[in-house]
């Protein structure tokens, strides 16, 4: 990500928030790349930390999957 997203709304900067789930553990996405090496023969799916992203303005939360 080269600069910090905006809001579609109000087009201001979003700012890095923290969403906890309930058993502690943090966000990622799965997606359709497989992992390199060993886990990837093992048919394991590439896993991505996501950051939620917040609006100050008006509270959108977004999230996105980091590279
Ligand atoms: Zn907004």
């Amino acid at each position: 990500m080269d600069a910090d997203p905006r809001c579609p709304d109000c087009g201001v900067t979003m700012e890095r928030v923290k969403i906890h789930t309930g058993d502690g553990l943090g966000l990622h996405v799965k997606t359709d790349e497989k992992r390199s090496g060993l886990l990837g023969s093992l048919g394991m799916k590439e896993s991505r930390k996501v950051t939620p992203r917040a609006c100050p303005e008006c509270g959108l939360v977004r999230l996105y999957a980091e590279e």
